[in-house]
């Protein structure tokens, strides 16, 4: 987070100009131009970037789109094959409903280079007054007015990354065909689970979401408090489910992953240390688990050993993810590489060694066979009563790293 300086701040309104008129000429079709409106000489920020890229990935198709991200702060040109009216209704949406709207600056340019103007003048971030009279008169100090924007920025921090923790849960299980687990085509080896249970289950989470980000934010020594949060969140997922244990890995996975998340956005640290560092701050428990049972049977690590190491196999899934964008290619290539402890559980090294075989088969297999692969895949797992539960929580966090790529590399 570096200060800058006035100078720098004109010479890159010099150069956002400049590649404006650029894509004018190119295109001769209106832009949006998207800049942050930070106070104060820090325009950079992990916090900023979270809602910056929030915005970005709302607005419209573009022909091109330039985005920068700079100590002067984040900015995007987006050429759109769209009249310019529609785009300024559209950007006015984006700026009146999300919550940290008062920070987007969304100008949109006609094809000759005007600004259409916005139709409805903003408000003060400190005091929700018209904000032209106390810019003018300077009614609020720079300290109130950076911790106005910090306020809204973490509050916004903790609500979307919750948001996108439940999203990839739901993305996990819709994932289909998926062997021996819960997807959109039945229930793999579950006969006591179905989809409806874990959406529910994946929302009854959110709150604790919430939270374990809001941990992370206020300190970054927190793993007792998380883990306390955490027990109560197993209570609310098993109420949601009817007792049924649809999301404990997740529980113990995101809150540590999304906990470091939220110490990241407000201290610069590495994601994956921070998390490791929160998983051996958290106290063993000494309930019995499937997976103490075969970590002491087959001296398997599990999530704990994962999380710990600080998610190896995450940072493994999210690097295929974006090579190949194959979210099948990548859940096959996380359970080739993990010790499935579910697996482990239920079929003993025998059927970790089966799964695997699977795993390896498919993905040798030519791209256009691969999921009617994957379907003889599924029955032969719901056969034996095989259930990778251990790959699924690390894909679905595989999922929401990649959503926030960009803030941690
Ligand atoms: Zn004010």
């Amino acid at each position: 987070m570096h200060p800058v300086q006035l100078s720098q701040l004109l010479e890159a309104r010099e150069q956002r100009l400049y590649r404006q008129q650029e894509l004018l000429q190119k295109y001769g079709k209106p832009l949006i131009s998207l800049s942050m409106n930070i106070p104060g000489p820090v325009k950079r920020s992990p916090l900023i970037e979270l809602a910056f890229d929030a915005v970005l990935d709302r607005l419209p198709p573009a022909l091109e789109r330039i985005v920068t991200r700079a100590d002067t702060g984040c900015e995007a040109i987006f050429c759109c094959d769209r009249p310019a009216e529609e785009l300024k209704r559209l950007c006015q949406i984006l700026e009146e409903e999300s919550p940290v709207g008062r920070l987007y600056d969304l100008d949109v340019i006609t094809p000759d280079g005007e600004k259409l103007s916005r139709a409805i003048p903003r408000t003060c971030l400190v005091c929700g007054k018209p904000a032209f009279p106390c810019a003018r008169s300077r009614a609020h100090s720079l300290e109130e007015l950076t911790s106005a924007v910090h306020g809204l920025l973490t509050d916004f921090a903790a609500d979307h990354l919750a948001d996108l923790a439940v999203t990839a849960l739901r993305e996990e299980v819709e994932l289909t065909p998926k062997p021996g687990l819960v997807d959109a085509a039945n229930n793999g080896s579950h006969p006591d689970m179905d989809l409806p249970m874990f959406y529910r289950s994946a929302e009854a989470l959110r709150v604790y979401f919430r939270e374990a980000v809001l941990l992370g934010l206020s300190s970054p020594d927190c793993a007792p408090t998380l883990q306390q949060a955490g027990l109560q969140a197993e209570q609310a997922m098993y109420a949601a489910t009817g007792g049924v244990n649809t999301h404990k890995g997740a529980v113990y996975g995101f809150g540590l992953l999304l906990c470091a998340m939220g110490s990241c956005l407000e201290r610069k640290d590495d994601l994956f240390q921070r998390a490791a560092a929160l998983a051996k701050g958290c106290k063993r428990s000494a309930e019995v688990t499937h997976g103490s049972i075969v970590a002491q049977k087959h001296g398997a690590g599990g999530a704990r050993a994962e999380a710990q190491g600080g998610f190896p196999s995450v940072q493994y899934g999210a690097q295929v993810l974006a090579e190949t964008g194959d979210p099948h290619v990548t859940f096959l290539s996380l359970l080739l590489r993990c010790t499935d402890t579910n697996l482990l559980y239920r079929g003993g090294q025998e059927g970790l060694d089966f799964a695997r075989s699977w795993a390896q088969r498919v993905l040798d297999a030519a791209p256009e066979s691969r999921l009617s692969l994957m379907q003889e895949m599924d029955q032969a797992f719901i056969e034996r009563h095989l259930s990778p539960g251990g790959t699924a929580d690390l894909y679905a966090m595989t999922l929401l790293l990649d959503k926030t790529r960009s803030i941690w590399t």
